[in-house]
C-alpha cells in the first residue's frame, strides 16, 4: 500500500464534506502542510481520528465550529488555529499556511474575506482554456477539483503546477479507491 501517502480511510470519509477529498489529497502529496475542513463530530469519529493520526504521524484539533485542522507539525497546527481565530486580518498568512500559492494569497488578501465568494462566482462565467481547465475550482465543494483555493486568475501558473501534480498522481494511482471520484473526474480531461 502507499503508506507514504495519507490513506483517506473509507471509515473517515462519511464524517467529512466531499471537498475534503481534495484537501486530503493535497495534504498527502505535501502540497499543503496543514489542512482545514469541516467535520461532523459524532459516533466514534474522535477515536478513529486518533488512530488515523497515529498511523500517519499527524496531529489534529477540532474547534468549536467543528472545523478540523490536520498537520504533521504540531507548531504549524497551533499557528493555523491561532491565525484562523485571530480577530486581525489573516487571509494572507493563513492562505500561506494552508499551502495556497503566493499570488493567490495576495489576491485573497486584496479582495478581503467578503470579496472571495463573489469573485469565485465570476469563474462560473469565465472560460478556463487549455491547459488551465484543471485549475477550475468551481466544483471543489462537490469534491471535484485539483486545488483547494480560489486561483488568482484563470491562467494562474502556480495553481496549474499544483493541479498538474495532483492529476498526475491520480493517473498513476488509479487503484486508490479513496480517490475514485476524483479519478473519474480526471478522465474527463484526458
Ligand atoms: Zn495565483
Amino acid at each position: 500500500m502507499m503508506k507514504q501517502y495519507v490513506q483517506y480511510d473509507e471509515e473517515l470519509a462519511p464524517f467529512f464534506p466531499k471537498s475534503a477529498n481534495v484537501d486530503m489529497l493535497l495534504f498527502s502529496l505535501g502540497e499543503k502542510h496543514c489542512m482545514r475542513t469541516k467535520i461532523e463530530v459524532e459516533g466514534n469519529i474522535i477515536s478513529l481520528l486518533e488512530l488515523w493520526c497515529q498511523n500517519y504521524n499527524c496531529h489534529f484539533r477540532i474547534d468549536q465550529e467543528q472545523y478540523i485542522y490536520i498537520a504533521r507539525d504540531h507548531k504549524l497546527l497551533e499557528a493555523a488555529i491561532a491565525l484562523d481565530h485571530s480577530p486581525k486580518a489573516h487571509a494572507l498568512s493563513l492562505g500561506r499556511l494552508l499551502g495556497y500559492p503566493e499570488c493567490c494569497c495576495q489576491m485573497i488578501e486584496s479582495l478581503g474575506e467578503e470579496g472571495i465568494d463573489p469573485f469565485e462566482e465570476t469563474y462560473k462565467l469565465q472560460e478556463f482554456t487549455e491547459p488551465f481547465q484543471i485549475i477550475n475550482p468551481v466544483r471543489y465543494r462537490e469534491g471535484f477539483a485539483y486545488i483547494s483555493h480560489v486561483p488568482c486568475s484563470t491562467c494562474c501558473v502556480a495553481s496549474y503546477k499544483i493541479a498538474r501534480r495532483v492529476k498526475g498522481f491520480l493517473e498513476e494511482n488509479q487503484d486508490h479507491s479513496t480517490f475514485d471520484n476524483l479519478f473519474k473526474w480526471t478522465k474527463e480531461f484526458l
